[in-house]
């Protein structure tokens, strides 16, 4: 069964992997830059990327490039009445992202990462912020999505990575939700 499970989708080599945690580590520095996030803040957004390999059978989507699924979390050590805290768990789609790449062959692993990363930060730091509700009604996600891909080329059009040119290219012409949004 586990067998079965594993053949079913595509996965990131290791070599792939190394890259995109490095795309990760990458999209956390910008996206503190910007916001001007200490280490602690960053820290206290509580959230962790993670590649499908370690994703859940109901974590995995075939139509997005990464999402973000709400945990609560409760500490073994907190009291019965403490207030849960939240813990977003950013899943990266690893079969999507080389379809993508497949398809469209100017896109590099890094850049694609890098983008795909500090959105879903910008996401996770306008949640903590209260500057947009995890369960808004579709058409809000919508707009916020578009907020949210504003920025990120906000972010992104300032720096200098390499091939970043045609992933930014790639989201000005493909204005669509990159993820979904769950609660667990
Ligand atoms: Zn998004």
């Amino acid at each position: 069964m586990i067998f079965n499970f594993m053949k079913k989708y595509q996965y990131f080599s290791s070599d792939d992997i190394r890259i995109v945690n490095n795309s990760v580590a990458v999209a956390e520095e910008l996206v503190s830059n910007y916001y001007k996030l200490s280490a602690t803040q960053l820290l206290h957004l509580n959230y962790d990327v993670k590649t499908l390999v370690d994703l859940s059978e109901n974590e995995i989507v075939n139509d997005h490039f990464a999402q973000i699924i709400r945990y609560a979390e409760k500490t073994k050590n907190d009291l019965p009445d403490a207030p849960v805290k939240d813990f977003y768990k950013v899943c990266l789609q690893d079969h999507s992202i080389i379809k993508a790449m497949k398809k469209f062959k100017d896109l590099d692993l890094y850049a694609f990462a890098v983008y795909i990363v500090c959105h879903e930060l910008i996401h996770i730091i306008r949640f903590r912020r209260f500057l947009q509700h995890f369960d808004a009604p579709s058409n809000e996600k919508m707009n916020e999505e578009v907020r949210v891909h504003v920025k990120t080329h906000e972010i992104l059009s300032k720096v200098n990575i390499k091939k970043l040119g045609p992933v930014l290219e790639f989201y000005k012409n493909w204005r669509l939700a990159t993820h979904e949004m769950n609660n667990a």
